[in-house]
């Protein structure tokens, strides 16, 4: 049903986890002109304290955490890891928009939905880590997961409450990064500032060397199974350069669904918030068709990206395999960044930890949490000199 612009709305509380970041920054943008719907109840930060003032200054947030306040520098702000779940659980946070990267965020996404509330989620890793224990926290709590991530957002506005019975397969637009023409041999020899030059999307630093090596499509893909509960054969990647085209849905009598908009998270950082609705706004450039065209498709070229494959492939293997992928990945995207390792040196990395510690148990939190670790040993031992 659609949202009447004359009701008076008491505005949903939103705490905002990761608020410094690519998306947080995003997110803010769009809160700002949404503030007689959503109140921000709650801002997190991992170090950057003089943003994270700037922005408690101006939305005056309840709760306000910084992971790294040494012995309490910021009085009256929470601080350590614990702030996560501090900002996540907050009464007056109706939803939360969980905007961290990396596994970091695990444990607030699952508080969040323990307490059932809505989990705006950005943090696609600790859906890919721990799946099915975010599942069983949503269903204990009653709490509800809307995807953030462009292509997740785009097929659930395609699918808009039809039956998953209806639904024959998703196809995931991937950019295809930076190096979507290099050779095996020019990928060898890729440097940071050619990974950090995406072609679309302006990101952090992770997710943009992710999306040069694919291994953001890989967690894409994970994503989507725990999403829409989809087998991995109904689930295809086709490369779109554009970034336009947000994902296709195909359903079971052939029709197929797309959703496009202008390249900016803006669009499904406010889905996410006011779903199933849609609200007012005018933050993103009007859609031109023929501004945006051509729009074209390709073929992934698997063989010389095989983070794509190494990740789909640890999804099929289920238990801590995907767990497993996501850590060695981001020990390795932490080396190439600092420049210890080369761009081809991350699908590696990965390939090595699956094959040693991808059948790892994974049946609890904690068991997840050691695979998590012990993938990430083992990549900090790969490249021990
Ligand atoms: P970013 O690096 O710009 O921001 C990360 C945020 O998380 C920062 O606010 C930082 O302070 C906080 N943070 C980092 N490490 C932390 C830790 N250990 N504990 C607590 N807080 C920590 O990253 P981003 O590009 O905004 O991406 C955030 C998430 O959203 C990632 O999972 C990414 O894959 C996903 N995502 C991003 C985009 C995008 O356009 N940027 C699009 C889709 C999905
Ligand atoms: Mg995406």
């Amino acid at each position: 049903m659609a949202a009447d612009p004359d009701r008076p709305v008491t505005p949903r509380g939103v705490a905002i986890l990761g608020s410094t970041g690519s998306i947080g920054t995003t997110a803010l943008r769009v809160l700002a002109r949404q503030a007689d719907r959503f109140r921000v109840t709650a801002l997190t930060a991992f170090s950057n304290a003089a943003l994270l003032a700037e922005q408690a200054a101006r939305f005056r947030p309840r709760y306000v955490g910084l992971v790294r306040n040494g012995d309490g520098e910021h009085p009256g702000w929470g601080r350590g890891d614990g702030c996560l779940i501090e900002a996540a659980s907050c009464d007056a946070a109706d939803i939360v928009l969980n905007a961290v990267v990396g596994a970091a965020g695990l444990d607030a996404t699952l508080a969040a939905l323990e307490r059932g509330k809505r989990v705006a989620l950005a943090n696609k890793e600790t859906l890919v880590m721990g799946g099915a224990l975010v599942a069983q926290a949503a269903v204990r709590g009653g709490g509800e997961l809307v995807p953030v991530d462009s292509e997740h957002s785009a097929i659930l506005q395609c699918i808009a409450g039809r039956p998953m019975t209806e639904v024959r397969r998703l196809v995931i637009t991937a950019s295809g990064g930076p190096f979507r023409r290099w050779s095996k041999h020019q990928l060898e020899q890729a440097t940071l500032a050619d990974a950090l030059q995406h072609p679309t999307w302006r990101m952090g630093r992770k997710i943009t060397v992710d999306s040069a090596t694919l291994a953001n499509k890989a967690l894409e893909v994970i994503e989507a199974h725990f999403l829409f509960a989809l087998p991995y054969d109904r689930i295809e990647v086709v490369v779109h350069p554009q970034s336009v085209v947000h994902s296709f849905v195909e359903f079971v009598d052939g029709s197929v669904l797309a959703q496009l908009g202008v390249p900016s998270m803006e669009l499904p950082v406010l889905y996410a918030l006011s779903y199933p609705d849609r609200l007012a706004d005018t933050g993103v450039p009007p859609f031109d068709p023929v501004e945006l065209s051509p729009l074209t498709f390709e073929k992934v070229r698997a063989e010389e990206f095989p983070a794509l494959a190494l990740g789909i492939g640890a999804g099929r293997q289920g238990g801590a395999a995907p767990a497993v992928f996501n850590a060695a990945n981001e020990q390795a995207v932490a080396f190439f960044l600092e420049g210890s390792i080369r761009f081809g040196d991350i699908p590696r990395a990965i390939e090595s930890a699956l094959r040693r510690h991808g059948d790892a148990p994974a049946g609890s939190r904690d068991a997840i949490l050691d695979a998590d670790a012990s993938a990430r040993r083992h990549v900090q031992e790969l490249f021990r000199c």
